[in-house]
């Protein structure tokens, strides 16, 4: 049973039913009502229409079949759904790994770059980093040379599994409307890790090497002409993607691209943060507080998971009633502790399953927000729910279909579960469908992907950062538990850290 100690994670033990959701310190914020208090599209915008084109659109592109690359593209996968930043699987595959995904689909229209291309090359052989302003050649398009700044690069040739590499790109400097942002720390991700396997990423027009990194924090280094409000050593986070030529991210809404001709910093098509500077227009960078320095690095993956708990809550403007007190979250990787911590800040009581018994670092990180940490090594899902009432939000950050269809089966009438997770495992997964749909239409229930995130979602997951340090003052910088130094450490990267939960790159 779900409170007895003998079946579950330890920090279940100690877990009183009757104790309060919410923590004394969220007296001062608003927690009573609905969560979509706290979403800032549902008090500015009317809900999308989820039934309309987009929605659909939105399926039909991962059903879409490979498009063959054209003639003159280098070697470059892409992913079926969209990347950044999916949650990392914490849970293992229940079966084959071998089953396809992100085949290879190029063929899109490329956008402008900040970076210039053309301009770097591999240095598989440097012993050292190159110095901040070294002057290397570098090759132009005609066969000469110049000497022109250079700063270091981590990159990989994508679709080359272990290609990891430093390279080299251009000091780049800020022209009009532009200011040069200088990284700070870099975070790694599954999906980094995805393509130093090979298994997708898209090199800039034009060029076969890739840039890594998609998660940064920077200060302004340097503000270009025709730039206002911005100030040298200001702190920042870049927004990922760009938008590409559909509807939705026209409209500005590049996290619902129906099409996937988006760009993404790092993953499709531009240049990462693994480097040293890189030039941006302001429109696109969030601030951070400077009291958030040390934490502003979880900007990104926390901007998925403010992304899933607004769709959950849009979707559930159809409950009149919709005040959800009670959620699982599926996987203890950075997205489930985050999405923990999102769930838990909301007042709401929350059990995060993983793989692994407690204790661990994701199990104190739990505990240490009032949340339940339960070990599927232990227990099962369906004892979890017994011993809860009825669970009305689930995130799913495991990357494991079985745990997806047992979620669906424990979900509570009018309950909402957000796909976070690229599951791995056999193409049909051995379910009771039947069950599933009977529930899921008796019930009312809801299961939403979504990946990604805007603007507004980190401009919200850095409030909560905030928030978050209030709360459990030291609390989420537990989640970084391994710090790489700069450019000397680029080949550890890739490496698996026992009981880590997130590795950052300290840059500058
Ligand atoms: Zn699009």
């Amino acid at each position: 049973m779900f409170a007895a100690a003998s079946t579950v994670a330890g920090d279940l033990a100690n877990f009183d039913p009757d104790a309060p959701m919410v923590p004394p310190d969220l007296d001062h914020i608003d927690i009573t009502g609905p969560l979509i208090q706290r979403s800032r599209a549902f008090a500015e915008r009317d809900a999308p229409d989820l039934a309309g084109p987009e929605g659909s659109l939105r399926r039909r592109s991962a059903r879409a079949p490979p498009i063959a690359p054209p003639a003159c593209s280098p070697p470059a996968t892409r992913p079926m759904t969209a990347t950044c930043c999916l949650a990392s699987p914490s849970l293992p595959p229940t079966s084959s790994p071998d089953a396809p995904r992100n085949p290879p689909r190029t063929g899109s229209r490329r956008r402008g770059h900040p970076v210039p291309s053309g301009a770097h090359r591999p240095l598989a052989a440097l012993a050292a980093p190159a110095s901040p302003g070294a002057s290397r050649p570098i090759a132009r398009s005609r066969g000469t040379s110049v000497s022109a700044p250079t700063m270091p690069a981590v990159a990989v040739h994508p679709g080359t599994p272990h290609s990891l590499h430093l390279t080299e790109l251009p000091r780049p400097e800020p022209g009009p409307g532009q200011v040069l942002v200088r990284v700070k720390r870099v975070g790694v991700c599954g999906t980094d890790r995805e393509i130093i396997e090979g298994d997708f990423g898209t090199p800039p027009p034009g060029e076969r090497e890739l840039v890594l990194g998609h998660e940064a924090l920077g200060e302004i280094a340097a503000v270009g002409p025709d730039v206002a409000g911005w100030t040298i050593g200001d702190l920042v986070v870049d927004t990922v993607r760009r938008p590409g030529p559909c509807a939705a991210c026209q409209s500005g809404q590049s996290d619902m691209c129906s099409d996937l001709e988006y760009t993404e910093y790092g993953i499709i098509g531009r240049h990462g943060y693994m480097t040293e500077l890189f030039v941006e227009e302001p429109d696109h960078l969030v601030r951070v507080p400077a009291d958030l320095e040390a934490v502003g690095i979880l900007t990104e993956p926390l901007s998925v998971v403010e992304k899933a708990l607004q769709q959950a809550n849009l979707i559930q403007r159809r409950i009149s009633t919709w005040n959800p007190k009670t959620a699982l979250v599926l996987g203890a990787g950075p997205i489930g502790l985050l999405g923990t911590l999102l769930l838990r800040s909301r007042g709401m009581d929350v059990v995060t399953v993983a793989r692994r018994s407690a204790p661990n670092a994701p199990s104190r990180l739990i505990a240490g927000a009032g949340a339940r940490y339960a070990s599927v090594r232990e227990t099962t899902l369906a004892d979890i729910a017994a011993e809860l009432p009825p669970i009305d939000l689930i995130f799913d950050a495991a990357g494991n279909a079985a745990l997806v269809f047992e979620a669906m089966r424990v979900l509570g009438n009018n309950g909402v579960i957000v796909l976070l997770s690229i599951t791995a495992g056999p193409e049909v997964e051995p379910a009771p469908l039947n069950l599933i749909v009977r529930e899921f239409v008796l019930g009312n229930k809801v299961a939403v992907g979504s990946v990604n995130s805007s603007k507004e979602h980190f401009e919200l997951a850095v409030d909560d950062l905030a928030l978050f340090e209030r709360l459990w003052p030291g609390l989420v910088g537990q989640a970084i538990t391994r710090r790489l130094n700069g450019f000397a450490d680029w080949r550890r990267i890739n490496d698996r850290e026992p009981d880590g939960i997130k590795t950052v790159i300290e840059v500058g």
